[in-house]
């Protein structure tokens, strides 16, 4: 690890720092600025200026592997996949699983969620949930995006909204490019 230096005068009040953010901003404003008034006139069209993307309005594309909102996926008859192993409310860093089991009378399964709640408030959309999944029943591909509110309680997801797009195919076109 670097000797931790001590700064001067200068270098104390951060007025060079200021003034060197200042430069670099302008920099870039003026170079952006003029770039798109000489595409106005059809030059320098091979140079890409800047933009503000407008969103919602103006969806930016992103990557099919981005991890957006969870799902519950669903078996052929129609129930949740999920067997309440609790593996991915372990797993959860943010604790913000909550599972609650019950028997279940199947040959297959002994058990399945009740309760299954993830507060997305708390969530830092890290995956982990899905990679713990046993069952693959859980997935964070649905590219619902925008999950802020003004109240913490509608950020909580039920059983119920988790189950809402399961097995629904192509969930990038259907919740985020054509929303
Ligand atoms: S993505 Fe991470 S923080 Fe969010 S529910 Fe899954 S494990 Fe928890
Ligand atoms: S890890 Fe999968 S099967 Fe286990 S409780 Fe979570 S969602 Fe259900």
């Amino acid at each position: 690890m670097g000797e931790k230096k001590d700064l001067n005068k200068i270098q104390f009040f951060y007025l060079t720092e200021i003034i060197r953010g200042i430069c670099i901003t302008s920099v870039h404003f003026f170079k952006n600025f003029a770039l798109h008034i000489l595409h106005l006139f059809g030059v320098a069209k091979d140079k890409k200026a800047m933009v503000t993307y407008q969103y919602p309005e103006e969806k930016r594309e992103i990557t099919r592997r981005a991890r957006t909102r969870h799902r519950i996926m669903k078996r052929e008859d129609g129930s949740p996949r999920c067997v309440a192993c609790m593996m991915c409310e372990t797993v959860c860093p943010a604790r913000c699983i909550y599972i609650v089991a019950k028997e279940v009378e199947s040959p297959e399964i002994e058990k399945a969620p009740e309760i299954f709640e993830i507060d997305t408030a708390k969530c830092i959309y890290c995956g982990y949930c899905v990679e713990a999944c046993p069952e693959d029943a859980i997935r964070m591909d649905t590219f619902i995006l925008d999950t802020a509110s003004y109240k913490r309680d509608s950020m909580l997801l039920t059983l119920e909204d988790l189950l809402n797009h399961s097995n629904e195919e192509d969930l990038y076109e259907i919740n985020y490019m054509k929303k």
